[in-house]
């Protein structure tokens, strides 16, 4: 493509994508020179922080969003049980904190997620589900995306505590693709069956009820203030989570989209 043609293409994304504020403010830090080192930057969206407690859709969402602007969704959840799951030795010592339904500690998270973010397809953006859980990680995140010139989004998904109690306790997991179902509100079309690939839908072992409990504590006390910082900061927006998932897509995307 010629020089010409793909800055007027640029222009024309910015102009008519949903995403072209989000965008349009990556472009502006990258050309902000504050830090020379951040000329590196992603044309794309950006960071998108999904913020929420345990239950709350952000898989779904985070799916959603990934399907729908190309960009890969990084799961800490997910990247820690893969772990478990090949028996890695970061997998032998996580897997007694996930479950207990407490948190992996920074010293051991830190490292994957940076290596994570650090791949080729994080590049254009991406989405992140479940982290950061602390201060310190929401410390360490925003450091890391203004080393990178990467403009962030964050996202909470609001739903109230007694909803989140049916909800995660009616979650069933595919043990082969990791989609997510609920028995009370997102049954799959063939009872305890995955819709995409067939295989039977497990319940994963920190849903159970007395681990529910403490995931919810855990949120409580470890999550809020970093929810708290960034509402101080201006910079959380709320999404009514208790809507179908349609809906919570649709008002996510007006948001976004909104100056
Ligand atoms: P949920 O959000 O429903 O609790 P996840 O799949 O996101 O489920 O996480 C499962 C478990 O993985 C958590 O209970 C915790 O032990 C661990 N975990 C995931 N993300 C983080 C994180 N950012 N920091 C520390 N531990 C994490």
């Amino acid at each position: 493509m010629r020089a010409e043609s793909r800055k007027t293409s640029r222009r024309k994304f910015l102009k008519e994508s949903s995403w072209g504020v989000a965008a349009a403010s990556a472009l502006a830090i990258a050309g902000s020179g504050q830090d020379q080192k951040a000329k590196a930057v992603p044309s794309g969206i950006g960071a998108i922080v999904l913020l929420g407690p345990p239950g709350a859709g952000k898989s779904v969402q985070g799916r959603r969003l990934s399907e729908q602007h190309s960009i890969p969704v990084i799961s800490t959840g997910d990247l820690l049980r893969d772990h478990v799951k090949r028996a890695t030795p970061l997998g032998l010592q996580v897997d007694p904190y996930m479950k207990a339904g407490k948190l992996v500690p920074d010293s051991l998270m830190t490292p994957i997620l940076e290596d994570r973010l650090s791949q080729h397809d994080c590049e254009r953006g991406f989405v992140l589900d479940g982290y950061p859980r602390t201060l310190a990680q929401a410390e360490g995140l925003d450091a890391l995306l203004k080393k990178k010139g990467v403009a962030s989004h964050v996202l909470l998904l609001d739903v109230p505590t007694e909803r989140l109690l049916k909800l995660l306790a009616g979650r069933r997991v595919c043990p082969r693709c990791n989609r997510s179902y609920n028995i009370h509100f997102q049954p799959p079309k063939k009872e305890g069956v995955c819709d995409a690939d067939g295989e039977a839908l497990v319940q994963r072992p920190d849903d159970k009820e007395e681990v529910i409990l403490r995931r919810l504590e855990t949120y409580a006390k470890e999550t809020q203030p970093v929810i708290d910082t960034y509402s101080r900061q201006g910079r959380m927006i709320r999404i009514n989570g208790s809507q179908t998932p349609e809906q919570v897509a649709a008002e996510i995307e007006a948001k976004l989209a909104a100056p």
